[in-house]
């Protein structure tokens, strides 16, 4: 496994994150909604480091499906949608790619009478956004790779690890981009 960020990096970040939060959010009625599933480790470092009344709320939204890394229709899972009306809403997500999960997101929580809209990411991908979307807090920036690890999957797998890494089976030849820019899996070269 190519370790991208470790786990004291990730820790050492996170904290300076929550502190910036807890700056920005003093006597305001902050909620936190996470987006599954890739954010749940992010979500469940970062409260602990935040020292305010806070509430949270999780919203399940997926753009890829199982066993590929390409971004297909994204769907967003409704019945979990939380009660945000009056509160200050800070939409937490793993990742940072071409930007329609959290542009998409970030409407949805206007419509539903959020009082104001902010996003965090813990990593965001060089040179692949289509929606000119600035997160107001951002982890790490890291190259244009699929990674896995702290909550980020592969077909599910490897959410449990303490670090970001490269997995290597997608490294070099064996992972590509289609015509749209999205990964797209190729049968390893003989
Ligand atoms: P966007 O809508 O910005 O293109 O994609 C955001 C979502 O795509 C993230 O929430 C995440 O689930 C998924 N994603 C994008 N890049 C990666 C990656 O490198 N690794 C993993 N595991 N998921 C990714
Ligand atoms: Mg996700």
């Amino acid at each position: 496994m190519n370790i991208l960020i470790t786990e004291a990096e990730i820790g050492e970040r996170i904290g300076q994150l929550g502190r910036q939060i807890e700056a920005d959010y003093q006597g305001r009625p902050l909620t936190i909604v996470a987006i599954l599933t890739g954010s749940l480790i992010v979500l469940a470092d970062l409260i602990r480091k935040i020292q305010l009344p806070l509430r949270v709320a999780l919203l399940q939204a997926s753009s890829y499906k199982g066993a590929t890394t390409s971004a297909g229709a994204l769907i967003i899972n409704e019945s979990f949608a939380p009660d945000v009306a009056g509160r200050d809403v800070l939409l937490l997500d793993d990742i940072l790619d071409t930007g329609h999960t959290l542009n998409t997101l970030v409407h949805r929580m206007a419509d539903r009478g959020a009082l104001s809209v902010k996003t965090a990411v813990l990593l965001r991908k060089k040179g692949r956004q289509e929606i000119a979307i600035e997160p107001d807090y951002c982890g790490f920036e890291i190259p244009d790779a699929f990674v896995v690890g702290y909550g980020l999957d592969y077909d599910d797998d490897y959410r449990h690890l303490p670090y970001v890494a490269v997995l290597p089976q997608l490294q070099g030849s064996g992972v590509d981009s289609d015509e749209t820019g999205h990964y797209v899996r190729r049968t390893p070269q003989q």
